[in-house]
């Protein structure tokens, strides 16, 4: 499965949690970890942390949020998304859990464009398996009216792989979802096979540059020129991009140049709890 390797790519060359004893099958570890999930989502385990997306040409002006799901395990601690989306993904847990997240970014986004900014954007992950396998266009609807959030201040980010999968329903499902007034970003662009035809034909308000074209900008002048031709085709589609994963002032200059307007990274803020992020607009707002 295309998003589930994808996943064990960004695994690799991290310490991973490991979830069996050493002298465990291996296999016996999974099935354990799945039995947690289930657990996890029926004792209200997980937790939402924001991370702020920036306005590169106003000052660093916080525009929105990137939802970014967390286990908070009773044993282990805080756990990684990396860890257990891509077995939630396959077991079809993430589809309920998908549905916990979207409520809880749909109830959040709301608080905040009330007290903070009507225009505030909250975005949130969508994975293969929820736009493919289940009615995520009812789903987003649902949750939508039940927290009362403006579909303008919601954002859904999928993936290259999950969209040209099927591209008559991607089409379709897309043409839905834009019906209901939510804006729409491709997430981790440049790292899956997309074809340039087909962007056109999809509805996308958005390009997100994969962190790992950014990280290198300075040093690797292929990386550069990647970022600043997926800057420039946005720009001729008409669609914002946000460049993802910027941790220095050099790749933040090199962005801007190249006419980036929105930006996520350690420069300008980690992921954290909904408390934390409601001090940042705060502070914004004073
Ligand atoms: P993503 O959607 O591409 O999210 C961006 C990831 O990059 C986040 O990792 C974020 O913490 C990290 N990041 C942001 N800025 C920087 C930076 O400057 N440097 C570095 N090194 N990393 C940065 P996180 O939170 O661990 O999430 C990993 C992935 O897990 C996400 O990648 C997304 O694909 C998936 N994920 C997270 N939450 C959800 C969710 O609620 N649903 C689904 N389906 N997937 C989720
Ligand atoms: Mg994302
Ligand atoms: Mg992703
Ligand atoms: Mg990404």
């Amino acid at each position: 499965h295309a998003d589930a390797a994808m996943y064990r790519a960004k695994q690799a060359g991290r310490n991973t949690i490991c979830f069996h004893e050493p002298d465990q099958n291996p296999a016996s570890g999974v099935l354990r970890l799945e039995a947690e999930l289930h657990t996890a989502l029926a004792q209200q385990q997980f937790e939402l942390h924001f991370q702020p997306q920036v306005d590169l040409l106003n000052g660093r002006r916080i525009i929105g949020f990137e939802a970014l799901v967390r286990w908070r395990h009773p044993e282990r601690g805080l756990v990684s998304p990396l860890d257990f989306i891509p077995l939630a993904e396959e077991t079809g847990l993430i589809v309920p859990l998908g549905e916990w997240v979207l409520r809880q970014a749909c109830a959040q986004g709301r608080a905040w464009a009330e007290r903070f900014d009507p225009d505030l954007r909250i975005a949130v992950n969508v994975s293969a398996r929820q736009f493919v396998g289940s009615d995520v266009v009812r789903t987003v609807s649902r949750e939508l009216e039940r927290s009362g959030l403006s579909p303008r201040n919601l954002e859904l980010e999928l993936t290259e792989s999950m969209l040209m999968h099927n591209v008559a329903q991607t089409v379709k499902r897309l043409g839905d979802l834009k019906r209901l007034g939510v804006a729409l970003a491709i997430d981790d662009f440049g790292t899956g096979y997309s074809s340039l035809a087909y962007l056109r034909r999809f509805p996308i308000d958005l390009l997100k540059i994969d962190a790992s074209f950014v990280r290198d900008i300075g040093h690797d002048p292929d990386d550069a020129a990647i970022c600043a031709c997926i800057l420039a085709m946005a720009d001729a589609l008409r669609i914002d991009a946000v460049a993802e994963g910027i941790e220095t002032e050099d790749q933040l200059a090199f962005l801007r140049d190249q006419g980036c307007r929105i930006g996520q990274g350690y420069l300008f803020g980690r992921p954290v709890p909904a408390e934390q992020a409601t001090a940042l607009l705060a502070r914004g707002a004073a």
